[in-house]
C-alpha cells in the first residue's frame, strides 16, 4: 500500500502560452519547438523524488503531481470543467509577449473558481500566474504584473522563459510546484 499524497494541478491558460512545455519540463526536462495542438486534457503523472534536475524538499518528493494540461482552446472551457473536481492547485500560464493573453487567463482561472462548487470545496484554488517567453519582447515592470496578478485574485505570480529558463532560473519552475502544492 503506497501512502503517497497525490496532487492534482491544473494547467490552464490560452493556447500558444507554453502550457504543454511546462508540463514537458517539469514531467520530462524536455523541450520542444514543435508545436502540436493540446485536443482537450492532457495528463501527466511523475514523481517529484525521481527527477535528476531537481532535489524537492522531503515533503513534496513524497508525493505524486499529476498535471492536467487543459487544451486553452475556447471550445474546451465547457467540458473541462469536469476535469475540474478534486483538483489541488492551478497554475495558470500567460505569453508576456502578447498581453491580451492575461485577460484569457485570468478568464480561464474565474471559470475553474466558478465551476468549483461541489460540496466539500472551498471556491478558491491555490494558483499561480506564470508570466512566460520572458525571452521575447515587452515592456511589462515587476510591479504591472504584481499588480495583474493580484487583480485576478492569484496567491502567487513569477515570470521567465520555459525555453531559455532565462529568468525562470534553474529551479523555478519546481520552485511555483512546491510552493503551491504546499499550500
Ligand atoms: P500551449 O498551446 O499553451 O500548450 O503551448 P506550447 O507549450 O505548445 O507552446 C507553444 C509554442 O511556444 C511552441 O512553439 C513552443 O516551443 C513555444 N514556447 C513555449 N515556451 C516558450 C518560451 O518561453 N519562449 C519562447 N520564445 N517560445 C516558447
Ligand atoms: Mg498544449
Amino acid at each position: 500500500m503506497s501512502s503517497e499524497k497525490i496532487f492534482k494541478v491544473l494547467v490552464v491558460g490560452p493556447p500558444y502560452c507554453g502550457k504543454t512545455s511546462i508540463v514537458n519540463f517539469l514531467s520530462f526536462n524536455l523541450f520542444s519547438e514543435e508545436y502540436k495542438t493540446t485536443l482537450g486534457v492532457d495528463f501527466v503523472e511523475f514523481r517529484p523524488r525521481d527527477c535528476l534536475a531537481h532535489k524537492f524538499p522531503d515533503d513534496v518528493a513524497a508525493s505524486r503531481i499529476q498535471l492536467w494540461d487543459v487544451g486553452g482552446q475556447e471550445v474546451y472551457r465547457g467540458i473541462v470543467r469536469y476535469y475540474y473536481e478534486g483538483a489541488h492547485c492551478c497554475f495558470v500560464v500567460c505569453d508576456i509577449s502578447h498581453p491580451n493573453s492575461f485577460q484569457k487567463a485570468i478568464q480561464w482561472k474565474r471559470d475553474i473558481d466558478e465551476g468549483r462548487t461541489f460540496p466539500g470545496s472551498s471556491s478558491l484554488l491555490p494558483s499561480i500566474l506564470f508570466f512566460n517567453k520572458t525571452d521575447l519582447p515587452h515592456d511589462l515592470t515587476d510591479d504591472d504584473l504584481a499588480k495583474i496578478a493580484r487583480d485576478g485574485n492569484f496567491t502567487h505570480w513569477f515570470k521567465g522563459s520555459v525555453k531559455t529558463m532565462k529568468e525562470t532560473g534553474e529551479t523555478g519552475l519546481y520552485d511555483a510546484v512546491t510552493t503551491l502544492i504546499r499550500e
